[in-house]
């Protein structure tokens, strides 16, 4: 909620020609034209440069834009085919959000322990429910994911990826200590689209509401009524959510005029979304 300890990482963008260059190369026709190109962003491995070059272990090429367009064609090849998608793994480097010792398994398709009990998710798994949130009405008709809300900011990865891909994220953490790490590793990015917030996700945040898309990395026993409230019409949910006996599973929810269109997907693992704050 506003004003609950809420910290804006809103801060000017200096823009480079690149992002729609970059697209061209990587789907090999022509960028998104008659959908609405976002304002290209800093390029992300550039202002991430100097603190990686200070966190992550000398030497091993991490900082390399061949490693993260690796993971990107990997990712590819394991049917993930949405272009803008492929596009945020190849600019956005991962071994920045983990531990420096264990940075040499950033670009694994493996989740990886961020403190305080929590995980970065696997990259396929995150990449799947980005493309799923492509599917969503909205986003289709507008060529990005929109406004959106994530639950769960962890160490900040994904939201780093969907403010490559949206007009503008709100990002929710309920720790304290997870909501500032995110903070300081999302800096240098200086995104003017992405508000990082401390609260419970589960409430959602309705001073930003109606989003197009609302994504959770954290799963839930059932879902929690605030996201569908503040989800837009023609918007889309995707949430991993407890299924019984099956356990997780990712549920996407697409919101129309008339009602709420729900589907269960495949099995997943997650952490566990938590009520309240925490310090
Ligand atoms: N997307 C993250 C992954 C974070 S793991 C990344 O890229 O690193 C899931 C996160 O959800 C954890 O940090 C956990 O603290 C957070 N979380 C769990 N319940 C929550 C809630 N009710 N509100 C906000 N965040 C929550």
């Amino acid at each position: 909620m506003a004003g609950m300890g809420e910290q804006g990482a809103r801060m000017t963008a200096r823009s480079r020609p690149k992002f729609p260059l970059q697209l061209d190369r990587l789907s090999g026709r022509a960028a998104v034209s008659a959908k609405t190109v976002l304002r290209p962003q800093r390029d992300l491995a550039a202002a991430h440069a100097d603190a990686g070059r200070r966190s992550a272990p000398a030497g091993l090429g991490l900082d390399s834009a061949d490693v993260r367009r690796r993971m990107s064609e990997r990712l590819r090849d394991g049917g993930i085919s949405q272009p803008l998608v492929l596009e945020a793994f190849a600019n956005v480097p991962r071994h920045l959000f983990v531990d420096p010792a264990l940075a040499t398994q950033a670009y694994e398709d493996t989740s990886l322990p961020i403190g305080h009990e929590q995980t970065i998710s696997k990259p396929s798994v995150v990449a799947r429910m980005l493309e799923m949130l492509f599917d969503g009405a909205n986003a289709r008709q507008k060529g990005n994911l929109g406004t959106v809300l994530e639950i769960g900011t962890g160490c900040g990865y994904q939201a780093a990826l969907l403010s490559e891909l949206a007009v503008s994220v709100i990002s929710m953490e309920r720790l304290k200590p997870l909501h500032d790490k995110a903070r300081s590793l999302l800096a240098p990015m200086r995104s003017n689209r992405l508000r990082l917030v401390h609260g419970d996700g589960m409430i959602g945040h309705a001073p930003g509401a109606p989003y197009d898309s609302v994504i959770a990395a954290a799963s839930s026993d059932s879902m929690p009524q605030a996201w569908l409230e503040q989800l837009a019409v023609g918007g889309r949910l995707v949430a991993p959510v407890e299924q019984g006996d099956r356990g997780q599973a990712l549920v996407v929810v697409d919101r129309r005029e008339d009602g709420y269109a729900r589907h269960v997907y495949e099995s997943v693992r997650f952490v566990p979304l938590k009520s309240g704050l925490a310090g």
